[in-house]
Parts: C-alpha cells; structure tokens; sequence
C-alpha cells in the first residue's frame, strides 16, 4: 500500500456513518466466530464447554456471551488455538515484561493490517510524503521494531536505529540525514538529551519534530519537559505484541481506537461488567481482522478510560484516555492500592529526579518493605541526595489521601526506603525497564 492509498482508506473509514460502522464491525464479529469454531480446536473448545451457540452471537454488543480470556491463551499450544496454520509466515514474541514470554503468529495479511495500523498514527499526526524517520525501536524478536519501520517506509526514508545499538548511533543517524521524526520507548528521550547535552549538542536543533512514543508510561511533566527539550510534539501510541497498534493520538491527546479493525470494551475488573463512558476499567480487544491468532474478548489488563462522544479533532469512532498502566502492575501496600501511573507522576513532578526508577517491593518478617531506587537528572552529593529523598517523601504524602496512610504507616514502622542514585545506574541499560518490581 502507498501513502496515497493509505490516506484514501483512513478517509473513507473515518467518513463512514456510525450506523455503517457498528454494522461492518457486527459482520466482522460473525465472520471471526464462524472462522474460529471451525478452525481453531481451542475456540471450539471453549464455545462447546461454555454451552454457547454461536448463532446468538449476531454483534458487538453480544460478546459478552463469551468469557473474557486472558494471556493464559499462550500457554495453550499455538497449534490448538492458531487457525489458518499453513499460512503463518512470522512468529513474534513479548517482551514477558510482565509475566512468560508470549509468541504471536502472524500470516502475510496479519503483516499488512499491522503496518497499517501503525501508519495512521502517523497520518493522524500529519506526517507527509517524504518525510524522514528514525526508528529506534528494538528490531529483535518483538515486532515492534519491523512494523513501525516498514509503516514509516510508507512515507519515505527510514532509519533502523534499534534501541540496543546506544545512543551515539542514533544521534549520528539523526544529524546525518536531518530526520523528521521518530518512534521510541519514552525512556529513550531522556537518554538522548543527556548525551546531547554532554556532547554540547542542543536536542531542540536537532530537525526531528514529531516524536512517537509506546510502550512505556509517562506523564504529562514528562511530556512537557521533553517537548520543550527537542522542540517537538510527543505523540503517544497505545500498542501491544498481542494486537499491535491499537489506538493513537491526536492533538487533544485522545487515544483513538482503530475500530474497523479492533472491538475495544472496558470491563470492571471486579464485576466483568462494562463500564459507563468515561469511567476507568480494564481494556478487553477483540482483533476483528486476524487471520493467524483469533484474539476474542482478550483482557490485555490496561487500565483506561472510554468515550464515545464526538472528539474536537474531526476523528470520529471511540477513543481512550489516557493508559493507566496494567492491573496486574498495580499493588496493594499496607491495605491501599497503587496504580503504577500515580508513582510516574511523583517521580516526574520533582525537577531534580530522573524519570528513571525502580521500586521494589518485599516481604520481610512478615511485613510489607516498599524501597524506591531513583535517578537523579544530574551528579548529586550526600546532602543533595538527601533533599531529593526528602522531596519525594513529601510528595508521596501529598498526593491524595490513600497514599498519605499508605506512606505514613510504612515510614513510621521503618519500612519505607529512597535511594537516590547517581544519573546512569538505571538508564543506561537499553531497553524497557522494569520499574515495579514486586518480590513478594
Ligand atoms: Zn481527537
């Protein structure tokens, strides 16, 4: 597909009538349900012992008939729950950032959704023909890296500046061929700077001006901070191995979902029930286009908002708020929970920390220990570590209510500890980095 065609279809999907577009997708949801129960033993399975006649099945709206699945699909064989086997050209694997590592076939038409999936990100964003990208995402076995650099392709040149190659490399790459923009982790940003800065290069004279961003939380600090650093628009994608590129955003920050190609409901964790617009819950997919992998009512654990009403960009369909984080990152210390994005904003809202943390939870003697592990931005003695400890603590008790009692009660049984580190302890691993760590 060009770039002319590309736009054409994004066009066309984004003018369809809502009526238009609830009952494709409604064909959609039968096909997969027909497709699955005859081809995939696991599907078949699952259907039969659910006493489920497929036949009700008729829209969206029906899925709930269907259990909620969830990554244990992967421990299933691939061979039980893949349909159209023959045709699979491409395994992929998760990162297993947070559980086993996940494998994801993909046939050639998989390949092609996903590809143009990731380049309407880009055409939201406006990017235009001719543009040139870096792409420094990790080109290993995870599929992020080949999709995003094959979707930018559409546009014009691309450079591959896989994440694990260092810094230098992906600065010369920007410099020598006055990129545009570029697709990274988050965590990449703050890298970049530090190396500009050391080199005496300022980042905002570097030509790219529109920076994609997946995979990692941040927060809106860290978005400001950095869109000042490089004189850019950071564009947040929300995209996983099992899927793909989901959703993307638009000026207003909005997620917006894919929906010819993806059914996004929002479930509350706690009842399975979906909840009203607006309201935060866990994101169920289903892929409505998949040939290799049938991924029906799966529970990816994200937590996020939904609205349905009509976004001030133009882009029309369902869009997210913002990604909250998983829920099976999320953590409950000393009776309260705590939400993985809640600890982004602290850390980012204090000038001399680093976006770069680790925080670590145990159990000791019986007792909750939680221990952060932070980055300063720049070198730091005792004294100043002191005062970035100090800062943080505060903030910690500041933030709401639930976090005050949390924080007080493990600081005064002792069993809260903050480390301030000096800059590259944590940073200069590659990569994504594990930041809640819950060894209990
Ligand atoms: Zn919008």
């Amino acid at each position: 597909m060009n770039y002319y065609e590309l736009r054409a279809e994004f066009l066309d999907v984004n003018s369809q009538p809502e009526i238009e577009r609830q009952s494709l997708k409604d064909e959609q949801v039968r096909r997969l349900l027909r497709e699955s129960f005859e081809k995939s033993d696991y599907y078949r399975k699952l259907i039969i012992n659910n006493n489920i006649d497929i036949e009700e099945i008729r829209s969206c709206e029906d899925l709930y008939k269907l259990p909620i699945i969830s990554s244990e699909v992967f421990s299933t064989s691939m061979s039980e729950v893949s349909m159209n086997y023959d045709n699979i050209v491409r395994y992929c694997h998760t990162s297993g950032s947070t559980g086993a590592p996940k494998r994801v076939p993909y046939t050639r038409k998989d390949i092609e959704l996903a590809i143009i999936s990731q380049a309407r990100s880009y055409l939201l964003a406006g990017v235009e023909p001719f543009e040139k990208c870096l792409c420094a995402m990790t080109y290993g076995p995870w599929p992020s890296g080949m999709i995003c650099h094959a979707a930018s392709e559409i546009f014009g040149l691309t450079i591959p500046a896989d994440s694990f190659l260092g810094i230098d490399h992906q600065l010369q790459s920007l410099q020598k061929d006055k990129l545009n923009y570029m697709v990274c982790l988050p965590s990449l940003l703050p890298r970049l700077e530090r190396y500009c800065l050391e080199k005496n290069i300022s980042p905002a004279s570097l030509s790219v001006r529109k920076i994609f961003v997946v995979g990692e939380l941040f927060s809106e600090t860290f978005r400001s901070h950095y869109e000042g650093v490089f004189n850019a628009k950071l564009i947040n994608m929300y995209a996983n191995t099992e899927f793909g590129l989901i959703a993307s955003e638009c000026q207003y920050h909005n997620l917006h979902v894919w929906e010819d190609f993806f059914h996004v409901e929002v479930i509350d964790p706690d009842t399975g029930k979906l909840c009203e617009d607006g309201v935060t819950g866990e994101l169920v997919i289903t892929a409505l286009k998949r040939e290799a992998l049938p991924l029906i009512r799966y529970n990816t654990h994200d937590l996020a908002e939904m609205y349905k009403e009509p976004c001030e960009c133009g882009q029309t369909g369902a869009y997210l708020g913002p990604i909250r984080g998983r829920r099976d990152n999320m953590f409950t210390i000393n009776g309260g929970n705590i939400y993985p994005i809640v600890l982004e904003n602290i850390v980012t809202a204090i000038p001399g920390l680093s976006s770069f943390y680790h925080c670590i939870i145990d159990k000791i003697d019986g007792h909750d220990q939680l221990s952060f592990k932070i980055e300063a931005k720049d070198n730091v003695d005792d004294q100043e570590k002191e005062y970035l400890a100090g800062e943080f603590y505060r903030e910690l008790t500041s933030f709401d209510l639930t976090l005050r009692m949390i924080f007080l009660g493990l600081e005064s049984a002792s069993r809260l500890n903050i480390d301030i580190l000096q800059p590259g302890i944590i940073s200069q691993k590659s990569g994504k980095i594990k930041k809640i760590i819950d060894r209990r």
